[in-house]
């Protein structure tokens, strides 16, 4: 048995599956740690690193990315390596990470879309917002697939930040889609896009928004879309006029003033209008072998328990649209071996600590970011998010309850992966794709031209080993 002492002969090994912002957090306060001597070792399905922040974030919002900065310090720590191209429960399970890491950390975030549940859902041209983000920013996953953009209207169904992100990138013109690293297919795609008008649906009241204020405002500064929201819309209700003036939530008043703002602003003749409908809920898509209508229920803001929920009317509306993205939120996705709650789409835990659906404790595995909290927050929320499972892993490391390998070396882990023949990137690759690909972007005078191919990547790279070091 392994007798961990955290000591440079003795490391600890933790092993972190996944390589998004909570990833990243999780190693730099593993490797930060004053008193103990960590190794880490980050495994990820796609040869490049960052999850949601290279294939989530808006290519609009390039501010947004910078925190890669940060991730880029941690890899450069002496301790840190990074594992591309390796997918677990595929070319690495459970069982060859608990003989040779103290404990594994799961960082996998959420990786499916939540389900409406209503007739019509899964017709053609009904699809997941999480896929179509996933497509834009170029996720190899997703890269193939169509987005049928020849129709005029459109229905974005939820009121969160990535319903904004998905009615901006519908509805920036060629331009400005240009001046972003967005993917070359979808720059491709979304030049020859025909849709003229975006309703943004929301279920609840503007009182109730998810939007943040940023997000929400930054639709009025489209340079060919209108804001389009009718007065009548923003009248609150007594329960959501209590609440904004209750001071509860600053964003929801902030969000509100914002509203009416753009209410005020009206149409100047734009190519393209953004259209903010509140209270409705889709109740079915209708068409024959593909979306041809959206028919909602229009609700009422009641209260059950402390919560302002929708509760539905007698009154229906069909509005007519060619294509529907459901925004309603993430969900996670099982990994083989590891508990899972399947309603609320998350690795069962307490405080990172992952549990079975006894409540018991899984000795030396811990979750973090997404899949242990949820889909919610934004991208430093997984700092303390982090801080929290680290601290409960080095707590239990001091009781021995971690898994005890028989063999804890970086080498083991190596070897295992050249028997398998899986041919994984190191970081040192990722600066090289980096730095590839910021060189195809500034030949067409773009910030970057993503490589979307995983066959793509990994050819660039035996190219660049190959070609003789001038
Ligand atoms: P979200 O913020 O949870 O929003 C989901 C929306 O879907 C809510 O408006 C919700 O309404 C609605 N919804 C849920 N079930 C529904 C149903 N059955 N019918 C109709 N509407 C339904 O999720 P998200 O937009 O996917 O964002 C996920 C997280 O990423 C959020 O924390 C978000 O802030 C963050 N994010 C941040 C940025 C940024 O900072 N720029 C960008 C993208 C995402 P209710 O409120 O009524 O439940």
């Amino acid at each position: 048995m392994d007798l961990f002492s955290g000591t440079r002969a003795n490391p600890i090994r933790v092993a972190i599956i996944g390589s998004g912002p909570s990833a990243f957090y999780t190693a730099e306060a593993l490797l930060s740690n004053p008193e103990f001597v960590i190794e880490v070792d980050m495994f990820e399905h796609l040869p490049t690193p960052f999850g949601l922040v290279r294939a989530g974030v808006a290519p609009d919002h390039p501010k947004i990315k910078t925190v890669t900065h940060t991730f880029e310090r941690t890899a450069g720590r002496e301790r840190f390596r990074f594992f591309g191209n390796v997918t677990f429960g595929r070319d690495l399970v459970y069982a060859d990470i608990a003989p040779r890491y103290h404990a594994a950390v799961y960082a996998v975030g959420a990786q499916t879309d939540r389900q409406l549940g209503v007739p019509g859902e899964h017709l053609r041209n009904s699809h997941a917002a999480t896929e179509f983000v996933a497509w834009y920013n170029g996720h190899p996953d997703y890269r193939d697939l169509t987005f049928d953009l020849s129709h005029e209207r459109v229905a974005v169904i939820g009121n969160g930040n990535v319903a904004v992100d998905v009615a901006r990138i519908l509805a920036r013109t060629p331009d400005e889609l240009r001046q972003t690293d967005i993917a070359d297919h979808a720059l491709e795609a979304l030049a020859a896009s025909r849709v003229r008008e975006i309703l943004i649906l929301g279920r609840r009241g503007p009182a109730q928004a998810k939007f943040t204020s940023i997000e929400l405002r930054e639709l009025g500064s489209l340079a060919d879309a209108d804001v389009v929201i009718d007065p009548a819309d923003l009248e609150l209700d007594p329960l959501s006029a209590e609440y904004l003036h209750s001071g509860e939530s600053k964003t929801a008043a902030r969000n509100y003033a914002i509203l009416q703002e753009l209410a005020r602003t009206g149409q100047s003749g734009r190519r393209r209008k953004i259209i903010l409908r509140f209270l409705v809920s889709p109740v079915e898509l209708l068409g024959v072998d593909r979306v041809e209508a959206v028919r909602v229920v229009r609700n009422e803001i009641c209260e059950r328990g402390h919560f302002m929920s929708p509760c539905p009317t007698e009154d229906h509306e069909t509005i007519p649209v060619g294509l529907v993205f459901r925004s309603i939120g993430y969900h996670g996705v099982p990994l083989p071996g590891v508990p899972f709650d399947d309603g609320q789409g998350i690795i069962p835990n307490k405080r990172g600590r992952v549990i079975n659906e006894h409540g018991e404790r899984m000795r030396g595995e811990y979750a973090v970011g997404w899949i242990k909290r949820g889909p919610i927050g934004i991208i430093g929320s997984n700092k303390p998010d982090a801080q929290e499972t680290v601290e409960m892993l080095l707590r239990d490391m001091a009781f021995h309850q971690h898994f005890c390998p028989v063999n804890p070396t970086r080498e083991s882990i190596d070897r295992l992966l050249a028997q398998r023949g899986i041919r994984f990137t190191t970081y040192e690759d990722w600066r090289t794709l980096d730095q590839l690909e910021m060189e195809r972007g500034l030949a067409v005078g773009r910030p970057r031209c993503k490589f979307t191919r995983v066959e793509d990547m990994l050819s660039a790279l035996e190219e660049t080993h190959r070609a003789p070091v001038p």
